[in-house]
């Protein structure tokens, strides 16, 4: 674990040092949890949302986008239940005077449970060779048995206080198991409290004429209560989706893990509108779609894993979460949920307006149920880092940090470079240069060696580097040398573009997705 936590803070500073993601306000000692993008994390962050953006309203005719205000009528929140219910259980430690969440407290007690678990059966493996039967292994070694009943019986007691919203329960269960504080190893534990997680600020100019107003937590709500505008005016027929990206802002207790938790991010969510009694087939059919799509990046399979929600939130029947393999061990990057037609039902409610969708084919009225996929782009941007990063060490004692970015992901395409700057190579490079950059991200380097400037690149994950030298004034060919192998080959200019188009489109990626 210790050498995980020495990768992921060298992560954090690569991530400054090559202008991905610098900390916000930093002059001014910084903003907790909140962060600001740099040149190149602007472009990787910009490429993920196209990515996804294209294939929710290109790969599907039955998909639109929209982009709603972040400010809605305070209404909506009160109708939605986050004005009510979107709170977390805090509960602090008087010795370090560190705050936590008292949800992630237990759930990390369980984790810790089921890693015991799995280090029994990878022990078991190594012992028992070929001939080990894992399942049978599973199902009848006492130690993983007597392991499992102490976790689903912590599981069990865990859920029902959150389903009854018991917080002296969550409390208990702390003491019970004696989880103690990180930070100063102590059970000096203070009550559980709720804790609501909206942002709020006043609309309007003078004190009495002043609305409170809430910063959106998710942007989910913003197409609910658009859904019949578009509907009507796009002239859509259920089952459709619409789609839409946008910032979200949630007072999160326990910031921590850089860009995984933020208190400003940006959310790329769907909401598929189907007819009553539909919605468990489509939620199988986009949690399989949706695992599909962040596969075809190539970050490795083995990576993701889906986590089923047993405890369901008030508005859901079905959820699952998409989790992938941080340095931190595995967590949510997305959450698939089948939300019903409680949204929608509510608005209703509080507004008092019908929004009910007329259905041609069955020549009735209804409420749609919903299914909804969310993910974060902060936290979709950090499983694409983490996972790229890599310290190579190359032969002849020679060392190099890359990101095998996926190539339709990396913010700069290519690196043009001039081997010396002279001799008219500069002017030539410009020239590929200003042939290129039409279609893709290009820069021109012609400063330090040639191997820094390659390392330079490596580190922000360029996949090409394309070098200009005295062969080039007589034949019209380049060096091509590609980042993660490092190879190099001789290509003809003229063939550039198709060289590299090929592997750097989002189109690429989508066309995965077929
Ligand atoms: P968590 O349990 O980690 O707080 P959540 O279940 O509350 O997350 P959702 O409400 O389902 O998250 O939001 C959908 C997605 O939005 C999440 O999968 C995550 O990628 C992203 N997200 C939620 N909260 C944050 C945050 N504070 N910072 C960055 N991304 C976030």
């Amino acid at each position: 674990m210790a050498q995980q936590d020495e990768v992921f803070k060298k992560i954090v500073s690569h991530a400054k040092e090559y202008g991905f993601v610098f900390p916000s306000s930093e002059i001014y000692d910084g903003l907790s949890a909140v962060y600001d993008y740099g040149q190149n994390g602007v472009e990787l962050k910009n490429n993920i949302k196209r990515y996804w953006w294209d294939s929710m309203t290109l790969l599907h005719d039955n998909i639109v986008g929209i982009d709603s205000a972040i400010f809605m009528h305070p209404t909506i929140w009160k109708a939605s239940g986050h004005v009510d219910a979107f709170n977390d259980p805090l509960i602090d430690n008087r010795d370090s005077k560190k705050r936590y969440r008292a949800d992630v407290l237990i759930e990390e007690a369980i984790a810790k449970i089921e890693e015991k678990i799995e280090k029994e059966v990878k022990k078991a493996a190594k012992r028992f060779g070929d001939s080990f039967d894992e399942a049978m292994f599973r199902e009848t070694n006492p130690r993983v048995l007597e392991h499992k009943a102490k976790r689903d019986a912590l599981h069990q007691r865990y859920s029902d206080a959150m389903n009854a919203g018991d917080l002296n329960e969550l409390r208990q269960i702390i003491l019970d198991e004696e989880i103690v504080c990180p930070i100063s190893g102590t059970r000096n534990w203070t009550e559980v409290r709720q804790f609501n997680l909206m942002f709020s600020t006043e609309m309007g100019s003078t004190a009495d004429g002043a609305m409170k107003v809430y910063l959106r937590p998710e942007t989910a709500q913003g197409i609910f209560v658009n859904y019949l505008n578009v509907q009507k005016t796009g002239r859509m027929r259920i089952p459709f989706g619409i789609a839409q990206i946008g910032k979200a802002f949630r007072n999160e207790i326990v910031a921590r893990q850089f860009i995984f938790r933020m208190r400003e991010f940006e959310q790329m969510e769907m909401q598929f509108f189907v007819r009553p009694g539909e919605e468990l087939n489509w939620f199988k059919t986009w949690k399989e779609w949706r695992l599909k799509w962040h596969k075809a990046l190539g970050l490795g399979d083995e990576k993701y894993r889906y986590h089923d929600h047993e405890k369901l939130a008030h508005y859901a029947n079905a959820a699952t979460d998409i989790e992938f393999q941080m340095p931190f061990g595995f967590k949510e990057v997305e959450g698939i949920h089948s939300r019903t037609n409680f949204d929608l039902s509510q608005h209703e409610k509080f507004s008092g307006k019908n929004i009910k969708y007329f259905d041609p084919e069955l020549n009735e009225s209804y409420v749609p149920y919903v299914i909804e996929t969310s993910i974060g782009v902060d936290r979709m941007f950090l499983s694409v880092l983490c996972s790229s990063y890599e310290e190579q060490q190359l032969e002849g004692g020679d060392k190099r940090v890359v990101l095998h970015l996926p190539a339709a992901l990396a913010p700069v395409k290519c690196a043009v470079m001039p081997l010396v700057k002279k001799d008219g190579l500069p002017e030539k490079a410009r020239e590929i240069v200003n042939d290129l950059k039409f279609d893709f991200s290009t820069h021109y380097d012609e400063k330090d060696s040639i191997g820094k400037r390659y390392r330079r690149q490596d580190a922000i994950g360029t996949p090409y580097c394309i070098t200009v030298d005295h062969q080039t004034l007589e034949d019209n060919t380049v060096t091509l040398r590609h980042r993660d192998t490092m190879e190099q080959s001789r290509v003809a200019i003229a063939d550039l573009h198709k060289l590299i188009h090929d592997n750097v489109s989002i189109n690429s990626l989508l066309r995965k997705l077929a």
